[in-house]
């Protein structure tokens, strides 16, 4: 019988204690125990002598205790000495129990393991584990790798050890849904790829392989998760995500949408009139994909991609135009306040003269604000502009016809289609839905975007818009404070802005804004005669709005703010940037940070300040930052250095938390993925069912749509 999810409670010591731990680790039924894969493995099947014992070894030792006796210290220890034949070991307890001297009295013939330091007196083990053993020899020896699985708080190796048995014991006896389900085809591909035996293992076998591994087996592949039965777990995990992904965009594209045609085209026309430039090449194919798409009978699922500075808003204003040119309302949104609000200037100036007025909607509107919003909305308001507030319940729209989220990273996926649900209308009796725009910042390593955005059509923005110039980077200590000051002194004589960014590793908008601000004050107090702005989050929209415009408009020479300007601010003029605790931030952010500089005619340059001592991922960042500006490349070097979940920002909504795969590291399996989907949805969705339903579970309720 096919294992019910609730069914933990049915194994020895698992009570409704150990099963709420247990859901806390993602584990939710006996099958998920067996998803939980062991961190590392210690050898108990082989006993060494102790004399062929050398420090830094883990290794099980047996012998007869000689001597046992609490050492009065400061902190009293329970000290050990065995021996057996070949020399002598002494065990150290820190933590002990009076019954733990008894049981290891003199005489006692004892089993240890543990891990082999070089002592005072010779080799010694702290807090090894150890058991009595039968005087005529006869406690048997593991015959198996004893797996370490991840640390849960309150919950031993022992225990772990104790579920894990049980349920691999169901797994054979085959009272678990563990079917294999691979296709023969995806697994004769995968064979030639990365080696013939990911192929001649079964699932079954590899889940009895992974715990309980026999002596002779590859343990460092196995600890890489490179061992062909990880693999093999690996790829059918890695084609579980993406089948519910695709299936999550397919089912979107059963349903219909509002067909747009070129009545837009009047409006675009004097938008692009009034430009100051004109498109680069780049953007013209994209505008023309996403028109070409908004003419179709179903939504739109299109993903831009677009270094920073790329020029994206743009090409999200001419598909707005092409739907108000066709009655429907666009809504905008934004995953910051601040990018929100610098998109409503946007498109206020280019907007305004043709008759449009942009609704705003975020979360700090409220009352009568909010509600003057909402009806407009209801009404039918052309464009809304706004934040994760557009996502939320009691906010409707009459003809929702365009759905634009900007830096599409930051949201989940949930939070994408409960706005398109917005837009349910119903039409030929079939479901209606807007199209959809994402459009992000962070170009996305392709292994990533194949599976994230699975079934996702992508335009990429390869070009920058002409005269942007390379921003020079450095990275210096910040006991050389006091020449970056003097650098944003010269700077400023010269007629140029600068940025100074403070960072904090606190999240908390009051702390960042008191570090801001003590930052402000302190540069004021060095750089006299210098007009220095401040911006943080605990600001009023209106008031950082206004110091925005005062810096845009050259009154305010020096910016001071926390990294709520890292994302969409655009100020040409500015061509230096500070960032102060560099260290603390990763690649995107501070790439996103970093292109707010070198948008002008102006050479730009941006100062990487850190504090020493600093690690050695966070020197790697730097040093990365200072080697290149490419976007992409940033990308990948932060998949490698962060791992998938963070870089998407996809950790809570656990989309992308894969239990055994790795994108980075399997990404030769990942190539794999597109197209045995694409037959498995074709083909056999049932497959597609059972395999999202092993891997993903609850995750895959906002599919049905
Ligand atoms: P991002 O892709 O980072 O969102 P923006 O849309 O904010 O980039 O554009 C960055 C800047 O480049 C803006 O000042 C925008 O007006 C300008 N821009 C966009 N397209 C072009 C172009 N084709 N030629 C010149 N400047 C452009
Ligand atoms: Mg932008």
């Amino acid at each position: 019988m096919p294992d019910q999810p609730s069914d933990l409670t049915g194994l020895q010591g698992v009570g409704p204690a150990v099963a709420a731990k247990l859901e806390d680790s993602g584990i939710h039924s006996v099958q998920d125990l067996l998803f939980h894969l062991p961190l590392r493995y210690e050898d108990r099947t082989r006993v060494h002598p102790i004399g062929g014992l050398y420090p830094g070894a883990t290794a099980q030792v047996e012998g007869t205790v000689e001597h046992a006796a609490i050492v009065p210290a400061r902190r009293a220890m329970l000290v050990v000495v065995v021996a057996d034949g070949t020399g002598l070991i002494t065990l150290r307890f820190f933590h002990f129990r009076a019954a733990q001297k008894r049981a290891m009295a003199a005489g006692t013939r004892l089993r240890v393991f543990g891990e082999v330091r070089a002592g005072f007196r010779g080799l010694e083990m702290i807090h090894p584990s150890y058991k009595r053993i039968a005087e005529d020899g006869n406690t048997p020896l593991a015959d198996r790798l004893t797996p370490v699985y991840p640390g849960t708080e309150g919950f031993g190796q022992a225990r772990w050890n104790r579920l894990t048995d049980q349920a691999l014991s169901r797994l054979e006896r085959g009272n678990l849904d563990l079917d294999e389900l691979l296709p023969p085809g995806l697994l004769a591909s995968a064979a030639d790829d990365v080696g013939q035996e990911i192929a001649k293992i079964s699932l079954k076998g590899a889940l009895q392989f992974i715990h309980r591994p026999p002596p002779n087996a590859d343990v460092a592949a196995l600890v890489e998760r490179r061992h062909p039965a990880q693999q093999r777990l690996a790829l059918e995990e890695l084609l579980a995500h993406h089948l519910s992904m695709a299936r999550v965009h397919r089912g979107l594209r059963q349903l219909g949408a509002p067909r747009m045609n070129e009545k837009g085209t009047q409006l675009e026309r004097a938008f692009m009139d009034a430009l100051p430039f004109t498109l680069t090449g780049a953007q013209q194919r994209v505008v023309k994909e996403i028109h070409q798409d908004l003419q179709r009978s179903h939504p739109m699922q299109r993903l831009i991609q677009g270094d920073v500075g790329s020029g994206k808003t743009v090409v999200a204003a001419l598909a707005a135009l092409r739907a108000i040119g066709n009655g429907y309302q666009v809504a905008i949104t934004a995953p910051t306040e601040l990018l929100a609000e610098q998109h409503l200037s946007s498109f206020n100036s280019w907007l305004e003269p043709l008759g449009i007025t942009p609704v705003w909607l975020s979360s700090k509107v409220t009352g009568k604000a909010r509600q003057k919003a909402l009806d407009a909305m209801a009404e039918g308001a052309p464009l809304v502009i706004g934040t994760h507030a557009l996502m939320q319940e009691g906010v409707a729209f009459k003809r929702l016809g365009l759905v634009v989220v900007d830096e599409q990273h930051r949201f989940g996926v949930h939070q994408r289609m409960a706005l398109l649900d917005k837009s349910g209308g119903q039409e030929d009796n079939k479901p209606e839905r807007a199209h959809q725009l994402i459009m992000t910042a962070t170009p996305i390593p392709r292994t990533l975007a194949m599976t994230a955005y699975a079934g996702l059509e992508t335009s990429v923005i390869d070009e920058l818009p002409p005269g942007r110039k390379p921003v020079t980077t450095v990275v210096i200590s910040n006991d050389r404070r006091g020449e970056v000051i003097e650098r944003v002194a010269t700077a400023c004589a010269e007629g140029r802005q600068a940025y100074w960014v403070c960072t904090l590793i606190e999240e908390s908008d009051a702390v960042q804004a008191r570090a801001a601000e003590d930052v402000a004050s302190e540069l004021s107090q060095q750089l006299r005669g210098i007009e220095i702005g401040l911006v943080h989050g605990r600001m009023k929209a209106a008031e950082k709005q206004a110091t925005m415009q005062r810096f845009k408009q050259g009154e305010i020479q020096l910016l001071v703010a926390t990294t709520v300007i890292e994302v969409g601010v655009d100020v040409p003029n500015a061509s230096l940037m500070i960032i102060e605790n560099a260290e603390r931030l990763g690649l995107a952010q501070l790439h996103q940070l970093r292109g707010r500089v070198g948008r002008g005619a102006q050479k730009s340059s941006c100062v990487l300040l850190y504090s020493a001592p600093i690690g050695d991922l966070a020197k790697q960042r730097l040093n990365i930052m200072r080697e290149t500006s490419n976007g992409f490349l940033i990308a990948e070097k932060d998949l490698e250095l962060r791992g998938p979940g963070e870089v998407l920002g996809t950790r809570q909504t656990g989309m992308l938390q894969f239990r055994v795969a790795d994108l980075a590291r399997d990404e030769a399996l990942l190539d794999l993925i597109p197209d045995a989907a694409g037959k498995i949805l074709e083909k056999t969705p049932k497959l597609a069912d059972r395999l999202i339903e092993r891997w993903i579970g609850d995750a895959t309720r906002f599919v049905d749509v």
